[in-house]
């Protein structure tokens, strides 16, 4: 059956934000779709930045077709890094499609064997896991293109530097287009239009704050004119979002803390991040639809486990263990 795509929407420089509509929710999960441009560009042709997770290509695809494209004229996908909600689907666009797909090359062997992401994907989600993200077709090596910080790429006639964003995982990566837009998949954190409150995006296994704080320094180091959050849209207020992206994830990792300090249990501290969560959204006026939005998207259990495994990985000296499992 054709799945009716959730609305798009058209940015200021021609690119569109396609939502995935994943779990049935609007405005969680983009994928950003950038039309060829000018005399280089050949009708009909387009890159993607993300993927979005396999169980949501036919939307995506549906997306793509709404606005008189075909899938098929798809040149490349730019992937900021591996997590299964931003290159889940990134194999099959190669193989339905014939994309190639560019990731930071530290990045590139979990796209050729998702087997171990997988595998760690399922410790957390268990069978639900293909119900939930819907798997990852391996990407066939031809269609690889694995890039160094700093590399420029010609895409769709303009030029687009890689910028590596360590932090969110180690191997994440910025794509910064010449108008000073940049893709920041989750390096620059969650937030949604309309609200000036930033979500940390701080899952296991490999979140690193000094990589990220210098990783922050590099994104203020371009001056961007906008940023594009793969959760979800895009932002032109830059100084307040970075600021504001850095400072909740410093704070929130050093409430966790203090929280195991206070001989908190991992539950109580995931019932107080929800918490936290919602005050700073309701203290901005958010409504519940986007409390809700907000909590969902890097749920509690997720940030607690990204912010533990931080804590007793580069401070085990600082951190003293839940009061339900000390150690
Ligand atoms: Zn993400």
């Amino acid at each position: 059956m054709a799945r009716v795509p959730p609305p798009s929407e058209r940015l200021g420089d021609d690119a569109v934000l396609l939502d995935t509509g994943h779990a049935g929710a609007s405005g969680v999960i983009g994928v950003y779709l950038v039309p060829h441009a000018g005399a280089a560009g050949r009708a009909g042709r387009f890159d993607l930045v993300e993927s979005g997770p396999q169980v949501d290509i036919a939307t995506v695809e549906a997306g793509v077709r709404a606005l008189g494209l075909d899938p098929a004229g798809v040149e490349r996908v730019l992937v900021t890094h591996v997590h299964l909600d931003h290159a889940g689907a990134a194999g099959a666009w190669a193989s339905r499609h014939g994309a190639r797909v560019v990731v930071l090359a530290a990045g590139a062997e979990h796209l050729l064997d998702p087997s171990r992401l997988l595998a760690s994907a399922r410790r957390v989600y268990g069978d639900a896991l293909e119900q939930i993200w819907g798997g990852m077709t391996p990407l066939p090596a031809d269609a690889l293109e694995a890039v160094e910080d700093q590399q420029e790429l010609r895409v769709g006639g303009r030029r687009v530097r890689v910028l590596a964003t360590p932090g969110h995982a180690r191997h994440h990566a910025a794509f910064v287009w010449p108008d000073g837009v940049v893709y920041t998949g989750d390096a620059a954190g969650v937030r949604f239009p309309g609200w000036p409150v930033v979500r940390p995006a701080v899952p296991p296994p490999e979140l690193d704050l000094a990589a990220w704080d210098a990783s922050f320094a590099r994104l203020r180091g371009l001056e961007p004119s906008e940023l594009r959050l793969t959760h979800f849209g895009a932002f032109d207020d830059v100084a307040h979002h970075l600021a504001a992206a850095q400072e909740r994830t410093h704070a929130w990792a050093d409430a966790l803390l203090a929280w195991a300090d206070e001989g908190c249990s991992r539950s109580e501290a995931q019932q107080r991040i929800d918490d936290l969560a919602r005050s700073e959204l309701e203290a901005v006026g958010a409504d519940e639809a986007t409390v809700r939005r907000y909590l969902a998207t890097s749920d509690a259990i997720m940030t607690v486990a990204g912010l533990e495994r931080y804590w007793r990985k580069h401070h085990p000296e600082r951190w003293p263990g839940w009061s339900d499992a000390r150690g």
